[in-house]
């Protein structure tokens, strides 16, 4: 008999069976199980879910950082690639008339009607041109999200740069410089602004200082909730 507990936010799946001992296991899809004696009341288990507390966050912590090692995106017809929160997805389209010039040329690459649409001789260059189109958006996003904050904190970001800083978010030079991981864009919109605040603050305060954070909730006190975001779903944020 299989039931769910929910607990401090997480899930556990319940199985109850002819044993005598209580056991906590994380199953391959990340859920974690507690099997069980038959005739055990409930809070006992809740009680000893709490006393394993720490170690099924460190186990499900691990399995999060091996799955980030994995890509799992592929350029096939009907994969789902990010942008801004949301998955849109592949579509190959036959650009043969296009290359013979009986037809006008076309982005190799466009989100057009809910759809990536790629050109099917420019498969093999897939990666590249998504990279160049997340660059080319990032762009556009900021010049029009750019506004909203730098009055507000008192900086002109002098120069950004789109490069692929691997897994962190972004990072700020000297002289006004920003410069974006070109994943950042896969992000819902205000856990793009949040990296774009975070490093325009740094403008100011370069150090994670108590003013830093302060400095940071002024401008956006909702922050939490996207740098929590970021923490929890950032690795799927790739190709
Ligand atoms: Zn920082």
């Amino acid at each position: 008999m299989m039931t769910t507990v929910k607990m401090d936010g997480l899930e556990y799946r319940l199985k109850r069976s002819n044993r005598k001992s209580m056991e906590i296991s994380i199953e391959r899809d990340g859920a974690v199980m507690v099997k069980t004696p038959y005739q055990i009341e409930l809070n006992e288990i809740e009680k000893f879910i709490s006393e394993k507390n720490v170690w099924i966050h460190q186990k499900l912590a691990k399995k999060k950082a091996i799955n980030r090692e994995r890509p799992k995106r592929e350029f096939v017809n009907g994969q789902g690639f990010l942008y801004l929160g949301k998955s849109y997805r592949l579509k190959f389209f036959d650009n043969a008339g296009i290359k013979s010039g009986k037809l006008p040329k076309a982005e190799p690459l466009r989100l057009w009607r809910g759809y990536f649409e790629l050109a099917e001789s420019e498969k093999a260059n897939a990666r590249e041109h998504f990279i160049s189109w997340y660059k080319k958006q990032i762009k556009k996003q900021l010049k029009t999200r750019m506004p909203r904050y730098d009055k507000r904190i008192g900086v002109r970001v002098k120069n950004i740069r789109i490069l692929n800083l691997g897994h962190r978010w972004a990072s700020c030079g000297r002289n006004g410089i920003i410069n974006f991981n070109w994943r950042s864009v896969m992000a819902p919109i205000w856990v793009f602004d949040y990296i774009l605040v975070h490093e325009m603050i740094h403008l100011v305060e370069r150090a994670h200082s108590d003013r830093f954070w302060r400095l940071v909730s002024r401008v956006m006190p909702d922050y939490k909730e996207h740098a929590s975001w970021l923490n929890e779903n950032g690795a799927d944020l790739d190709l």
